[in-house]
């Protein structure tokens, strides 16, 4: 997930952080992550026809080729799920009492046609500053940067104080999919344990030019929810209609969803969001977030801000009609209509309150509302410490000076939601800067700026040595 605004500039990507600097500052190496990143991104890691175990296999084979041992390397397969595998890598550490550090990266992505597509989304192009394909932003050039580090560190003999792990995994992206971190916390607890891990969340943001506004870091995130409305009838023949027919019953409910609004909610995440962000952006949008912290009822300030549909999630638990199937003929009344409705859940509400709510919401005895499935227990957001924020401003004050640190609530969901309920605190820090559209994120055309992924890996590289040193 990506938020960006447009507001002034702090830095620009063209005064910053060319391929000549990062070679000045001894990051080399820089083809053989991009041949990481390729290869990733031209494996196809969809649940529909691609192989995480094929994506997780050809990583490992080039920590192999890095010198790291069949022992600190291990290929996870679930049962009954062959082509769900993910990757487990070890650099030890060298003080047996520190915790690991772990870095964490889905590997699967969202369906991509290629008929829907401009370019082909499994082949890396470059184009116009920009890498284009599906996976080039969420979440492969994370996942490329870690193994990437990994093989950086063992070249140089980096001997870090605290381990460094890895996980990659499958099923991030597909609600009812076998999700490999969830599958990790319950079946290799101990080989992922950690003092805390590292994946994607938030991003830097950049303006429609390119130039960098804030770097934003995860304090928190909403839970995904799906919800199931669905209306059962006799149904009947549709020369004869009557008026209690499932997709109206259906229709007018969902209808209500799309004109109810979740009341404006505050937390330390985007109470620290918007009092960073007020000062950034100054003017009315500035005020107006001031106002909100002062007064989460204050109607006028919300309206200014909702306009702005990452803003708008921020504040409060949405829920949005996704998907619709109804009916058996078309010479046949209803005898079934259903709808998802899938819903961002304000960290700390528990989903039997927003249940409750769609009830009231869809207002007729006809509807069934239900939860289809759960992904897993909700735990409390993470605190940003300074042993997490101390190496971000460090890192971030040398390759992007006078760039403000925003602490951001995330609306999206990563895999934090199964690492934080077993007692390993899962941060969202990409020093990924991105476009104020989110470059396609599970959509068309995906795409990330080239500039952004190679100071994003030297971020990461930086970040991850200072954590293992703790
Ligand atoms: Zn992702």
């Amino acid at each position: 997930m990506k938020y960006v605004r447009q507001v002034m500039a702090v830095g620009t990507l063209a005064a910053l952080g060319t391929a000549g600097d990062a070679r000045a500052a001894g990051d080399d190496g820089r083809a053989r992550f991009l041949a990481t990143y390729k290869e990733l991104v031209e494996t196809n890691t969809t649940l529909s026809a691609g192989d995480c175990t094929l994506a997780a296999q050809r990583m490992a084979a080039r920590l192999t080729a890095a010198g790291y041992p069949d022992k600190d390397l291990r290929l996870f397969v679930p049962d009954g799920h062959p082509k769900e595998g993910g990757l487990l890598a070890v650099l030890h550490g060298a003080d047996p009492q520190a915790k690991a550090v772990l870095m964490l990266a889905h590997i699967d992505v969202v369906e991509a046609r290629r008929e829907d597509w401009t370019r082909d989304p499994f082949t890396l192009i470059e184009e116009g500053g920009y890498f284009y394909g599906r996976g080039t932003s969420d979440m492969k050039a994370q996942a490329a940067i870690w193994v990437d580090n990994l093989v950086r560190f063992r070249e140089e003999g980096f001997k870090p104080r605290r381990t460094i792990k890895l996980a990659l995994t499958c099923g991030e992206e597909t609600n009812g999919a076998l999700n490999g971190a969830g599958w990790l916390a319950t079946h290799a607890r101990d080989a992922i344990d950690a003092e805390f891990a590292i994946t994607e969340g938030t991003d830097g943001d950049l303006d429609a030019q390119g130039h960098r506004i804030a770097l934003e870091i995860q304090a928190a995130e909403k839970v995904s929810q799906n919800f199931t409305f669905e209306v059962t009838n006799p149904g009947g023949h549709s020369s004869r209609p009557v008026p209690d027919n499932a997709i109206y019953h259906l229709v007018r409910a969902v209808d209500r969803v799309s004109h109810y609004e979740f009341a404006v909610q505050l937390d330390d995440a985007n109470r620290a969001y918007f009092t960073g962000m007020s000062k950034i952006i100054g003017g009315e949008q500035g005020a107006a977030m001031t106002a909100v912290i002062a007064n989460p009822g204050d109607a006028a300030a919300v309206a200014i801000l909702d306009k702005d549909r990452d803003w708008h999630a921020m504040l409060r638990t949405t829920c949005v009609a996704t998907m619709l199937s109804a009916g058996h003929a078309t010479n046949a009344l209803p005898q079934r209509a259903k709808a998802n409705i899938n819903c961002r859940i304000f960290p700390g509400i528990p989903r039997e309150a927003i249940l409750a709510q769609l009830v009231k919401i869809a207002d007729d005895p006809a509807v069934v509302v239900s939860i289809p499935e759960i992904r897993g227990p909700i735990a409390a957001p993470s605190p940003l410490t300074p042993k997490i924020m101390k190496p971000v401003e460090i890192v971030a004050h040398q390759l992007w000076p006078g760039v403000p640190i925003v602490p951001a609530l995330e609306p999206g969901a990563s895999d934090a939601q199964f690492l934080n309920p077993v007692g390993i605190p899962t941060y969202g820090i990409t020093g990924i800067f991105v476009d104020p559209d989110g470059g396609g994120i599970h959509g068309l055309n995906e795409r990330v700026r080239i500039q952004s992924v190679y100071e994003g890996r030297t971020f990461l590289y930086r970040l991850v040595k200072l954590y293992a040193n703790q």
